[in-house]
């Protein structure tokens, strides 16, 4: 089926998984095994000759992950995917396979803290640096890049304060430089955001998030043209980071609901911004939705709708942050995001920790910050949880 032609929530049911005119499971199998039978020796003489798709290994390839990349790479309009252990095993085979030694690296600094301390902590071990770049100074992004730049790296929406940035006019910027754009795409998800289209090179994802969606995978994927994602391949494999069959199995069934569980949480999502942006407890709302949010009119432009992430500072700082999450009794304080319950966070405990106060600051995040993934439930249920914990700092 040509995947490609149908429209997102067809693909999110059917992509990479034609089982028409065959005898067999509806579902994709989990192909449960570590290592394959090869035919014959000229089998493996042709596979050596990088000629044959026969299964050899499964960190190389197995039945189940192909299929998880196939349908993720529809969805993403990209000519190829890998699916990797987690989020950061991907970020890590995609810096690692486009920088050598002596390279660099232009990134937001708004990006997830993991990242950061991937790019700041283990990619400095291998001699590349990273250049990061404030919000404010995205506009002149090229007095970050020299001779040495090869990649460029956005998030948007960014974690925690939901800022956006317009990927179409950096993309621009890198590719007239000749970096490799990469796009972390885990925020919006494909459904609302598709940064191949708007120029990047490579889109990112924590599958651990939406994509998988129901809190029990960890995983992670990167899709793009052939000519990248061949090597990224190959570093995913010598560095060992490939996903289990398993794990492929959760991410497909995952994203059969993608686009169902997005729109509803982002009508959600919607509501509690305006619910806590009239509140008088609250000080700040941090969502791309809202029109005096940073990098609104990007986010009205390149996304379908404004996401399910939201975050905002509270009045009485850390202690009052701390008392209101203590007392939810729907929302569930975990560190993660993305699932269909919806969970609330502590950046400077959590995704933030470890991070210094001046990079605090310029992130805007604060012992006042608050992240809420927004999940699926009645809005209303999730509303007066919040106002009954608010009530109580
Ligand atoms: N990118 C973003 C935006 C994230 O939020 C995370 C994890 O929280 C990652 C990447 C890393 O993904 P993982 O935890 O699956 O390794």
């Amino acid at each position: 089926m040509k995947m490609r032609a149908r429209r997102d929530s067809t693909v999110c049911v059917h992509g990479g998984e034609d089982r028409h005119g065959q005898n067999t499971s509806l579902t994709t199998e989990i192909v449960q095994a570590s290592v394959f039978a090869v035919r014959d020796t000229a089998e493996l003489e042709k596979y050596a000759a990088g000629k044959s798709n026969a299964y050899l290994y499964a960190r190389y390839a197995n039945p189940t992950v192909a299929v998880a990349e196939e349908k993720l790479a529809a969805l993403e309009g990209g000519e190829a995917c890998v699916v990797t252990a987690s989020g950061m095993a991907a970020e890590l085979a995609i810096a690692l396979a486009v920088c050598k030694a002596g390279d660099e690296i232009v990134s937001m600094l708004d990006i997830y803290g993991g990242t950061i301390k991937q790019f700041r902590d283990v990619l400095s071990r291998c001699g590349i640096t990273t250049r990061f770049v404030p919000y404010n100074e995205l506009t002149s992004v090229g007095k970050y890049i020299n001779g040495r730049t090869r990649m460029m790296f956005l998030e948007t929406p960014t974690n925690p304060t939901l800022r956006c940035v317009d990927i179409e006019k950096l993309a621009a910027i890198g590719r007239k430089k000749k970096l490799c754009v990469v796009v972390d795409n885990t925020f919006a998800t494909p459904v609302l955001q598709k940064p191949l289209a708007l120029g990047a090179d490579l889109v990112i994802h924590s599958v651990t998030k939406y994509l998988g969606g129901h809190s029990d995978v960890t995983a992670g994927a990167v899709a793009g043209a052939r000519k990248w994602i061949d090597p990224i391949r190959q570093m995913m494999i010598h560095t060992g980071g490939c996903l289990d069959p398993n794990a492929a199995f959760l991410m497909i069934r995952g994203m059969k609901t993608l686009q169902l569980r997005v729109e509803r949480a982002c009508q959600n999502a919607f509501a509690i911004a305006e619910y806590l942006r009239d509140h008088s407890k609250v000080e700040r709302v941090y969502y791309p939705g809202l029109p005096d949010s940073e990098g609104h009119e990007a986010a009205a432009r390149q996304m379908r709708d404004f996401g399910m992430m939201v975050s905002f500072d509270i009045k009485g700082g850390g202690k009052a942050a701390r008392k209101f999450i203590d007392s939810l009794q729907l929302w569930y304080l975990a560190a993660s995001l993305g699932g269909v319950e919806s969970t609330v966070s502590y950046p400077v405990l959590t995704s933030h920790i470890g991070l210094d106060a001046k990079t605090l600051r310029l992130l805007g995040v604060s012992p006042a910050t608050v992240r809420l993934s927004v999940g699926i439930e009645d809005s209303a249920d999730l509303i007066s949880d919040l106002e009954q914990a608010l009530r109580r700092t």
